[in-house]
């Protein structure tokens, strides 16, 4: 428990709010997109620059505080708070400014896809960020980030130039490849464990419009849908990126679709021709794909996720997309207690997996699928029915799996799997963190022990 001399000197210089259970605004700072999670911090520093993260991180060890970390609230897991922790709260932090000559941007840790994706398109810009546009830069980014321009230009972690990070003394370092190059490695994909990301500077690329779209067929193609998908994929381009799911349609009807999201950044004739065998493929019930703004297609699904809905996610990489894994799929959809859970495939490919294994703290650069179990559903009477058919879906798509994970996607109950996120990166990543927190200051994320 803090002193209360000990946060009033806190106050004195803070330029944020210093919230306590009570306070108005306390409720509200300690919710975070997963519904699931209801925590409750002893402090909230909700931060308003570089200087309040660092004296946050100070008065924390000063008191003996745990200290969790908040970018844009969305993980699931909802590390973000912790019971008795100081919750140190970036979602004030939201300046953005672009270099739009050295095609560079600098953004803060608060700062949302959406926002960052707005500012960047004035400028014809962009960098790989999240599926959907409300989450956050810092957690996506810290922990690999993937995404519709992954194909083109890698990884949010891959574009990462620099990071303004306040490590566990509170002292402000600009880490680069020059001046940390082990540092910045463990940055780009190592999550929140070698300290606070106040700021991170980001390689962008000339990007304006795109050809986006949903292509939705009956469940009962959804077997054939799903080879079609297989093999269409196989010839992509590094402009073309196909994500397909089991999902429901989203008019609300609850009805169930089989269906495939495009996202192709060449011209309108390369779209046209590269996205004509999806478009044309069996009897599709919707085909709604054109041209759009980057940033608009950064948002068709995010309605499918509204903040406060109650999440339990699992994943892993698939062996390949064989006929035994797409059965598996379709039968195990077919019980799913949720109209607003899906089996996701999330295509790998092109630039992404032009990295190498150890040249990121991100080792997964093969070609293939990354298979999601997104539950996502509203009342908590359904909670026990979402969690194991979520947990009974992964077991029985287990041997069609790898044991590698995504470390962006990992649950509250899914510590085993951290190493499995990081593969061979692990045992260099552990040496980074003994060498920038050794006594562990931040834990409370999918955590590598020093
Ligand atoms: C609907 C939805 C869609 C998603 N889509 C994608 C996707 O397309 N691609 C993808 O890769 N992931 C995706 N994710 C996962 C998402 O990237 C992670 O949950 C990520 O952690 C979110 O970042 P955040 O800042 O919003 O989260 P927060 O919950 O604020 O942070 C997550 C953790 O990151 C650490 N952290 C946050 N900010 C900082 C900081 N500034 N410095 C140091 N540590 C920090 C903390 O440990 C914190 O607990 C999605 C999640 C959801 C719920």
């Amino acid at each position: 428990m803090a002193t209360t001399a000990g946060t009033d000197e806190l106050r004195t210089a803070f330029s944020g709010w210093i919230l306590e259970p009570g306070d108005d605004g306390y409720e509200e700072a300690r919710r975070v997109h997963n519904g699931l999670v209801d925590r409750r911090p002893a402090l909230i520093a909700q931060c308003r620059n570089t200087a309040d993260v660092a004296d946050a991180v100070r008065f924390a060890r000063a008191q003996g505080l745990d200290v969790c970390v908040r970018g844009g609230g969305h993980n699931v897991a909802g590390r973000a708070v912790v019971d008795d922790a100081l919750m140190i709260d970036l979602s004030p932090l939201k300046g953005i400014h672009v270099d739009a000559g050295a095609r560079t941007v600098r953004a803060q840790g608060g700062v949302l896809w959406k926002e960052l994706n707005r500012e960047t398109a004035l400028h014809g810009l962009a960098v790989t960020g999240g599926a959907i546009s409300t989450t956050g830069i810092a957690g996506l980014t810290l922990g690999g980030g993937l995404g519709w321009l992954m194909a083109k230009h890698g990884l949010a972690a891959d574009n990462l130039l620099s990071v303004e990070l306040v490590d566990a003394d509170g002292g402000v370092r600009e880490v680069s490849e020059e001046s940390d190059p082990d540092l910045l490695w463990a940055l780009r994909g190592g999550g929140g464990n070698f300290g606070i990301a106040a700021s991170f500077e980001y390689a962008l690329h000339p990007l304006a419009m795109v050809t986006g779209g949903l292509i939705a067929h009956p469940v009962d193609a959804a077997a054939d849908m799903l080879r079609f998908y297989r093999d269409a994929c196989a010839t992509a381009s590094d402009d073309l990126t196909v994500f397909a799911a089991l999902v429901h349609a989203p008019d609300g009807s609850g009805m169930k679709i089989a269906g495939m999201v495009v996202f192709h950044i060449g011209t309108p004739e390369e779209a046209e021709r590269d996205l004509a065998p999806f478009k044309e493929w069996g009897s599709p019930l919707v085909v709604e794909v054109g041209p759009m703004p980057y940033q608009v297609m950064n948002t068709i699904l995010d309605a499918g996720y509204p903040a406060g809905s109650l999440n339990y996610w699992m994943s892993s990489f698939a062996k390949g997309l064989s006929d035994g894994l797409i059965e598996t799929m379709v039968e195990r959809f077919a019980s799913v207690p949720s109209p607003m859970s899906a089996i996701l495939l999330e295509q790998f490919h092109g630039a992404v997996c032009r990295v190498g294994v150890t040249d990121t703290a991100v080792p997964h650069r093969e070609e293939g699928w990354n298979l999601v179990l997104p539950s996502v559903w509203m009342d908590p009477a359904d909670t026990d029915a979402n969690i194991a058919w979520t947990r009974e879906t992964h077991a029985a798509l287990g041997e069609h799996l790898t044991d590698r994970r995504w470390l962006n996607y990992l649950g509250d109950d899914q510590d085993s799997a951290v190493r499995a996120a990081y593969g061979p990166n692990y045992d260099r990543l552990v040496e980074v963190k003994r060498r920038v927190d050794p006594d562990n200051v931040f834990r409370h994320n999918h955590n590598i022990a020093p």
